[in-house]
């Protein structure tokens, strides 16, 4: 399958989002963090993924274009956020009390597990058979 092409302004719309929240952490924590790699890889109906240990963060393309801004405004913070906690407190639940206050307290980012974007798209072109997983949070593990 063709990679989709992701516009230039888009992209950067990401990174400034990106680098933007990386920012405030760094003001908070009174550190430097270096900045994420960001890859627009993710495929099926997973908004994105945070690779802890690579330091990584990967989206889905097609749900990019699809939502935009929101996307931006809502994934990119909540991956991040990911990041930071692992490194900050190592190894803890995904989305338990440390996720929750990265987001809130050092992010400024409403928290939201999950994002209701429309995933009929990605499901036709993917894998139409499995429409359970929409809502599930994400995996435990390295995979965030
Ligand atoms: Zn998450």
């Amino acid at each position: 399958m063709k990679p989709l092409r992701i516009p230039i302004a888009l992209q950067q719309g990401v990174m400034q989002s990106l680098q933007a929240k990386l920012a405030q952490a760094g003001e908070y924590f009174d550190c430097t963090f270096p900045e994420p790699a960001v890859s627009y890889q993710q495929r099926g109906t997973s908004a994105g993924t945070a690779w802890l240990e690579r330091w990584e963060i990967r989206l889905n393309p097609q749900l990019l274009l699809q939502n935009q801004q929101r996307f931006i405004d809502e994934v990119v913070p909540h991956k991040l956020a990911h990041l930071l906690v692992y490194r900050q407190f190592g190894r803890v639940a995904p989305h338990g009390r440390e996720w929750r206050w990265m987001m809130t307290t050092v992010l400024q980012t409403p928290v939201r597990r999950t994002h209701e974007f429309d995933l009929a798209a990605v499901r036709r072109s993917t894998f139409p058979s499995r429409c359970g997983d929409i809502l599930q949070p994400e995996a435990t593990g390295t995979k965030q």
